[in-house]
């Protein structure tokens, strides 16, 4: 099972209690990204174009608790740049599973051998193992050879200790389906409790333009592994609707909501994927984004968006109005053949604003100003 059943239980009821009380907008996952800097540069990444003052910068592990708290999200991934370079990343770790929510800690593995005696294995716990595909897929996804290498000899060592693991995989519209079922086979024979599979998203500062996936081309992709899927037994750690969504049998619009993201910058708006402004609080966040403004229909930047921090929130709410649906999905599996889904219309869509080198700008000058302050005489008074 890739969703221990503790996880599936809490979860359940905490999104049941959501709903008992009439909340309509609530986190299941908190992203949280204590820092952006990484010690890979791969050419899909939109996270870690930042001058080296903001790449600098850690979110403390007070920060970081905070955070969890003030979310109040079941579950909390932790994402970044590469979190393993924050040097208290294990205290943050550690305070996420005394608090009793489930964290996957996503890592490009490079370091995790190093770190494993830091990290306790336990049902709260997952490591979540950053692998696009096989040997040449994977090194070439992160522009460095040896990588996956390293990463399946720090998977087999963290099974050995006795760790949840998962993978964790970006597929772009190089994928080829047959190479993709392959990887899938290997990882679960490596003993992989998961897998979280999603498209990537169009990053606007992701050094390589050229490969990312519209959603036509991407529901086909996916049909296609999931074809040669059948019978095989692959353990998503996603919902079935989620993945029956991506092989395109369901319109769904995207809960961004569902997803909120704790950086640097503050909490994100409107989601993981997207930097356009940013909240100072958690209920700042929620209570005055203009959601109405986001998502697929809506504006041009989520025009191809189907990933996973945006759509597995509806997925979910949808199985939870919709119960018998989802369990007939669940047996079955994504449906590979027949008609589409209707395509949400792009005609309404607002034209895409750059604002990412304002945000950028502006925290640097607050970082000189607090710096200059620092180091003023008066200050030393
Ligand atoms: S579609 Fe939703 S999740 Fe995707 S980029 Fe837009 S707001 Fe974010």
């Amino acid at each position: 099972m890739s969703v221990p059943l503790q996880q599936m239980l809490r979860v359940g009821a905490y999104v049941a209690k959501q709903h008992l009380m009439g909340v309509r907008r609530y986190p299941l996952v908190l992203m949280l990204e204590p820092l952006f800097r990484c010690n890979l540069a791969c050419s899909g990444c939109g996270k870690i174009d930042y001058p080296d003052e903001i790449l600098n910068q850690r979110l403390s592990v007070e920060d970081c608790l905070g955070a969890v708290e003030e979310c109040g999200a079941p579950v909390v991934s932790i994402a970044g740049g590469e979190p393993l370079l924050h040097k208290e990343l294990h205290l943050v770790v550690e305070g996420i599973v005394r608090r009793r929510k489930f964290v996957y800690l996503c890592t490009n593995a490079l370091l995790m051998e190093k770190k494993l005696d830091l990290y306790e294995p336990g049902p709260f716990f997952t490591w979540s193992v950053h692998l696009d595909g096989g040997r040449e897929e994977h090194d070439r996804s992160v522009c460095q050879d040896g990588v996956f290498e390293r990463a399946v000899e720090a998977i087999g060592q963290a099974k050995a200790r006795g760790f949840r693991v998962n993978i964790n995989c970006t597929l772009f519209n190089q994928a080829a389906p047959d190479k993709v079922a392959r990887f899938f086979d290997d990882v679960m024979a490596m003993g992989v409790n998961g897998i979280t599979v999603s498209p990537g998203y169009a990053y606007e500062r992701a050094p390589d333009q050229a490969h990312f996936l519209n959603r036509r081309r991407t529901k086909e992709l996916f049909r296609d592994i999931f074809r040669l899927g059948r019978g095989k037994r692959w353990s998503f750690s996603q919902s079935g609707l989620f993945l029956d969504y991506l092989a395109g049998n369901q319109s769904y619009r995207c809960t961004p909501w569902g997803n909120p993201t704790r950086n640097y910058f503050g909490w994100q708006r409107p989601c993981y994927l997207l930097g356009e402004g940013y909240a100072k609080s958690f209920r700042e966040l929620m209570e005055e984004t203009d959601w109405d403004r986001y998502g697929t229909g809506n504006y041009e930047k989520c025009a191809d968006c189907m990933v996973h921090s945006g759509y597995e929130a509806t997925a979910v709410t949808d199985a939870v109005k919709n119960p018998l649906k989802a369990f007939a999905v669940a047996m079955r599996g994504p449906r590979t053949e027949g008609a589409m889904a209707p395509e949400i219309a792009l005609e309404q869509q607002r034209p895409a604003e750059f604002v990412f080198s304002r945000h950028v700008e502006d925290a640097v000058q607050r970082l000189h100003r607090a710096k200059s302050l620092a180091e003023s005489p008066a200050s030393a008074d």
